[in-house]
């Protein structure tokens, strides 16, 4: 089973223009299955979002966070109840706060690395120096309202890390500042055992590589090793009727090598030569062309062991 969540909201708690319970009730409509309350560097949603859903019975995960809304950009945090001070931030040594989060038990993330900041809007563009990648979590690879080639640049820096074998998430994001067309845009998901109900799957999914994001369909691939050859195969879930006539194109990318091949249902692709332990492997989905405007979905990274 998927669960789609909605990972960066505000409301009127900071700058947003819909209450804490508007927001959860607009979710609620567009069936989200988990919602993170992200306000500019404030928690004070926190209380009143467990309160709706519990007053009023409703079933979909809170997620608790916060968007640490600094001089040098902003970071995303998930699963985090507590407030972070941020104030005195050294932009040459942003670890500092991001340990902190950690040990809050938060979630790093970077929300809209490449969005316009001095003179548009200061502080929005990520400007610190990161040293130690391995201590972010996630990267809002889509914030939907920016321009696709702001999101491009994102999406570049997240597989760049990913091929150089950080385990670093995807995400995609409304930054809802209240309601907005969902139309066309990127969402997160991730997959669960129905079973097994945990209040972790998102933290354990964001901090495993395992986030699947998509504008409508949901692209799975798993690897396989037989003798000396590693094998892909996919799985591709279509819930939008509209989309089954189209031409689907996949690309699969590691580190120094790129496979561009047209999606069939049952494909499977060998990888003959130099698969290591610890290779990671990006693949996605393009509807006719590999072009930004095309991207359709982007499997959870898959890690060589
Ligand atoms: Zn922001
Ligand atoms: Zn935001």
């Amino acid at each position: 089973m998927f669960k789609r969540y909605e990972l960066h909201n505000h409301t009127s708690e900071s700058d947003g223009n819909i209450s804490v319970s508007e927001l959860i009730n607009y979710m609620v409509e567009e069936n989200v299955d988990g919602v993170a309350i992200t306000d500019h560097n404030t928690i004070s949603g926190h209380d009143k979002a467990f309160k709706v859903i519990r007053e009023n019975n409703i079933n979909i995960d809170l997620i608790y966070g916060v968007e640490l809304t600094t001089y040098y950009g902003h970071i995303l945090c998930l699963n985090l109840q507590e407030y972070i001070n941020w104030e005195n931030i050294n932009k040459n040594k942003p670890e500092i706060i991001f340990k902190q989060i950690r040990d809050k038990g938060g979630l790093v993330g970077i929300a809209h690395p490449f969005s316009k900041g001095y003179p548009y809007a200061k502080g929005c563009r990520w400007e610190m120096k990161i040293n130690d990648y391995s201590m972010i979590d996630f990267i809002e690879i889509f914030n939907n309202p920016e321009p696709i080639e702001v999101n491009e640049k994102a999406l570049e820096l997240w597989e760049e890390l990913v091929l150089d074998g950080y385990k670093i998430s995807m995400t995609t994001g409304m930054d809802l500042h209240g309601r907005a067309s969902m139309e066309n845009c990127f969402r997160t998901y991730i997959k669960v055992n129905e079973k097994e109900f945990s209040k972790d799957e998102l933290y354990m999914a964001i901090k495993n590589g395992q986030t699947f994001i998509t504008k409508e369909n949901i692209l799975e691939a798993y690897i396989n090793q037989k003798a000396n050859s590693y094998y892909i195969s996919f799985n591709f879930h279509e819930n939008n009727k509209k989309l089954i006539s189209t031409e689907y194109i996949l690309e699969i990318k590691r580190k120094g090598q790129k496979i561009i091949t047209k999606y069939t249902k049952g494909l499977i692709i060998e990888l003959k030569h130099g698969i290591n332990k610890g290779d990671s492997i990006i693949v996605k989905l393009y509807e006719k062309e590999v072009n930004i405007n095309n991207l359709l979905a982007i499997a959870p990274v898959i890690y060589v062991n």
